[in-house]
């Protein structure tokens, strides 16, 4: 479905970022796993791919950083020659109700999801535009649609990341580059982990389709707007959440 198509994928360490980035490779696409602090596990998952036959290459940069995220961009066209694929999906939560939430947990929240989404866009903008081609793939949450008690950071983050995939596949339709954003629900990863079994219970209960979600409902999401039978949906918000928020 991605055959030769290349792919760079943010915070593909671990989590969702993983399972995505494992699941472009099997598709065969040459896949960038960058990470910022799971050095490990992204070599892990490159060896992984090699060894079914695949092609992946890791890469340190910290999202939140423009210089760092234009190397990023850099090495990948330095090492496959074009991206076809970006996924922004490194995201962290720094969950507070206001009264007790820091200014820095605001800020890192903000500088990580969202100003980290506009630094990989913006160096992987003039790359696609010569291509006259390229699949942007944002990562929100229903909290970014919906919003949540103690998450005014992480919702704000998100719901800035639907404006910015709106309007970028505003800016960019008319050169073959289409972007759309997922909006997970709750999806079983060390993010989600560190609630209760209770807290899980009581969501459980809010979920149509009466399971938690996997790594692997939105990484055959990506895959599927990654690849060229999306190509007419572009400025979406996909939600794979299990009727969570019906
Ligand atoms: P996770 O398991 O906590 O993993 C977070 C990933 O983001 C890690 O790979 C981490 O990389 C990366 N990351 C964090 N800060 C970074 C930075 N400054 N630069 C580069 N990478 C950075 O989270 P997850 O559940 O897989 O979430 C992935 C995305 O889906 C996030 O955007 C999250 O908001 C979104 N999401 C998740 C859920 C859910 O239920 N899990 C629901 C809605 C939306 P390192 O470990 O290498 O630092």
């Amino acid at each position: 479905m991605l055959k030769d198509k290349v792919a760079v994928v943010t915070g593909a360490g671990r989590g969702i970022g993983r399972e995505i980035a494992k699941t472009f490779a099997g598709y065969g696409a040459k896949v960038v796993v960058n990470f910022n602090g799971s050095e490990e596990r992204a070599n892990s998952l490159v060896e992984e791919v090699k060894a079914a036959g695949g092609e992946a290459v890791a890469f340190k940069a910290n999202v939140a950083d423009f210089a760092e995220a234009e190397a990023l961009m850099k090495f990948a066209v330095a090492t496959y020659g074009r991206i076809d694929i970006l996924v922004n999906n490194a995201g962290i939560t720094r969950d507070n109700l206001v009264l007790g939430m820091k200014e820095a947990d605001f800020d890192d929240v903000i500088n990580i999801n969202l100003k980290g989404t506009f630094n990989c866009i913006k160096h992987v903008y003039r790359t696609m535009m010569k291509q006259k081609y390229g699949r942007i793939i944002n990562m929100s949450s229903v909290v970014g649609i919906e919003g949540n008690a103690g998450q005014v950071n992480y919702a704000a983050s998100k719901a800035g990341v639907i404006g910015i995939t709106k309007s970028i596949a505003k800016e960019l339709g008319s050169r073959g580059i289409t972007a759309n954003a997922i909006a997970p629900g709750f999806i079983k990863t060390d993010m989600t982990d560190a609630l209760s079994d209770k807290a899980k219970e009581a969501m459980l209960d809010h979920i149509t389709v009466k399971r938690l979600g996997e790594v692997s409902d939105i990484a055959e999401t990506a895959a599927f707007l990654a690849s060229d039978k999306a190509s007419y949906i572009t400025g979406q918000v996909i939600k794979v959440d299990g009727g969570m928020s019906l």
